[in-house]
This record gives structure tokens, sequence and C-alpha cells, in this order.
């Protein structure tokens, strides 16, 4: 069932086994982002789980460390060791399971590198590595292993802009990272301005999760360098089931939409997470009734450290097919595998 918060936006207040935290009415994203909780052993404590949890959490927690920020810890049920957002955060010892075909660099991104900070994937279309940052860790994330600190090592954004500009053929970019809103505002308002003075360059599109674990972040500095882009802009967020979205969430969204950015959702199935067609159903209405078209369903990549994630094609297949006969063909996201080299996204449903 969704759990969709009871909880106003002005106050939300975190119950846990053994302590109380709260998210203070209006607090900037920023504040909520440095006090993100780093230790594994303290994010099982503040949700009362198990010590053999936590133990197992701190033994599994490699070089891609913890960090879940408050509004996302507020939505994960206190007590619960199977709760699917505590399962998208938590270190568990199978990410430590031998497992072959998982590589640290599943889409051979490393091959796609033109300059420090960008890649070129796929035609007319560039993504710049804005950011190493994330205001989460997913376990499941493809760009885990991702070496940031040497694909932005030289990073200078003049280079960046004039690599576009030389480049006519390219009609997009698209700002990622990491997550490119963990940069300021300030900041990406440049970084906008630069990339529209680029005469060929039509759409910017944003690939982030920050809507989703702090909505806090769609504030009126974001809207307003998004309203006054003359590029076309979209925002690509990334929501995987419906306790992600509370009531900030949807409030975020809705500025988003009213602002005019179009918003579109990219989830990735995941075997105890989502891999089920009413927690499927639950999301994607939700999403559209919130205004948000769902866009991608991920066939998760092949990341080390990921494996026990991983649903087979055939049962994603079914659950699309079962999705159809349940929601109108606007709901329904393209189920689709990334592969190394390809010119676009495998179609597998
Ligand atoms: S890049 Fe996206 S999916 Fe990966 S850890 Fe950061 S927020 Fe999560």
């Amino acid at each position: 069932m969704l759990r969709l918060a009871s909880m106003e936006i002005s106050a939300i207040t975190l119950k846990s086994g053994h302590s109380t935290d709260s998210v203070v009415a209006g607090e900037d994203w920023r504040a909520l982002l440095a006090r993100a909780i780093r230790d594994p052993v303290e994010l099982c404590r503040q949700l009362g789980l198990p010590e053999e949890l936590a133990v197992e959490a701190a033994r599994s927690t490699t070089a891609f460390r913890v960090l879940v920020p408050q509004p996302y810890l507020a939505r994960i049920r206190p007590g619960d060791p199977n709760d699917p957002l505590l399962a998208q955060v938590l270190p568990r010892k199978a990410e430590m399971a031998d497992a072959p075909q998982f590589v640290c660099d599943p889409l051979h991104e490393a091959g796609t590198v033109r300059s420090p900070g960008l890649l070129g994937k796929y035609k007319g279309r560039l993504l710049i590595v804005a950011s190493g940052a994330c205001a989460v860790h997913c376990r499941f994330c493809f760009r885990r292993h991702f070496p940031y600190v040497q694909t932005m090592y030289g990073h200078i954004w003049r280079g960046v802009f004039e690599q576009i500009a030389a480049e006519t053929s390219i009609e997009e970019v698209i700002l990622s990272g990491g997550d490119p809103l963990t940069t300021p505002d300030c900041r990406l308002a440049e970084i906008a301005q630069q990339l529209s003075e680029i005469p060929h360059l039509r759409r910017l599109r944003i690939h982030t999760r920050l809507p989703i674990v702090i909505p806090q972040r769609v504030n009126d500095e974001l809207l307003a360098w998004l309203r006054g882009t003359r590029l076309a802009t979209f925002m690509v967020v990334h929501c995987n089931h419906p306790a992600e979205i509370d009531a900030n969430v949807a409030a975020a969204f809705s500025r988003l939409v009213d602002a005019g950015v179009p918003v579109l959702n990219q989830s990735v199935l995941m075997g105890g997470i989502n891999d089920d067609a009413e927690v499927l159903a639950e999301l994607f209405g939700r999403l559209v009734d919130l205004r948000v078209i769902p866009y991608y369903l991920h066939q998760l990549d092949r990341v080390a450290g990921a494996a026990h994630f991983v649903v087979p094609e055939e049962r994603g297949r079914e659950l699309i097919r079962q999705l159809r006969a349940r929601l109108p063909g606007y709901a329904v996201p393209r189920y689709v595998r990334d592969t190394a080299g390809a010119e676009h996204k495998v179609v597998l449903e």
C-alpha cells in the first residue's frame, strides 16, 4: 500500500526505536544534506533495527559509503529490515558475493569520455558529469564505482562549453552526475546561461534524484533559473517505489510542473523492492496523478555489488504486460536495457 505521508510539509517527525529526529520546517536543502546519515550503524540505530543488521551493514560497507538524508529516512518504516526504501540504501553482505558478470563499469562509460567531465554516448546528445556528489547513495547504482575524480580531473567548464559549441550536431545536453542538483543554483544558473548561448543547442535535460530524497531542493532559486532559460528543459527524476512519494515530494513535483518543466520518472526494476505488479501499478498511477510521466523502467545494469537485486527479463516483461492491462498507456513506462556501445537503449517490452 502507498504510505502517502499524513505529515504536513511544515514538519516531519521521524519516529525510531531509540531516538527521535526531525526535519525542521523550511529547512534548507544544504543543511539537510549536511546532516545526512553517513554511518550504517547510526542508520540502523535510528530505525530501531536489530544489532545483527547493523553489524552486517558495517562489515559490508565499501568505498561506496552510506548516505541517507533525513527526509528520505522519514519514509522508511522503523523496525522493518525488509522495508523497500531501506533496501535501496543499507549495505548488505550480498554486495560482497562473487558475481562474475557484474563489473565496475557495466556500460563501458570509460570509453565514452570526450573530455574531462563530458560523455558522448548517443547521437545528438552530450552528457555532462556536473557533480561527483549525490544526496543519497543507492546500493544498485550503475555508477557506484564511477571514477569521478579521474573523469572530472581537469574539468573546466569553459572547455565543456567550447566542445559543445564546436559540435553543431549536438541538440541536447544532459546534466548528470552524481547528482547535478547538488550544485548551488547560482552556479547552475550560470551554466544554463552559457549553454543557452550555444545557438544549435535546443534542449537541456537534468537527471536527478534530489526532488525525491530531499524535496526541499525544489526551491524558488531552482525554479527561477529553470524558468529563465530559452532551452526546452526537462527534469528526469528517479523514484522506484510508491512509498518514496510523500506530501513533500508531491509538492515538489507540482512546483516543477506548474513552472512549466515537464517531469519524467525513471525506475530500476529490483527484486524485493518493486518486482510486483501491485507496487508498480501504485507507483506509476501515483506519478501520473501528480503529472509526472513514467518514462523508463530499467533492467538493472550489471554493476558489481548489485547482483542480488537483479530480476530476470522474462519476469520484467510479464510485469509490464500486467501493467498494460490495468493502467492507461501513458502510465506504463518502456521497459529497457542499456547496452554498452549501442546506439540507443534496447526496449524489452
Ligand atoms: S547517481 Fe543517482 S542512482 Fe546513483 S547513487 Fe547517485 S542518486 Fe543514487
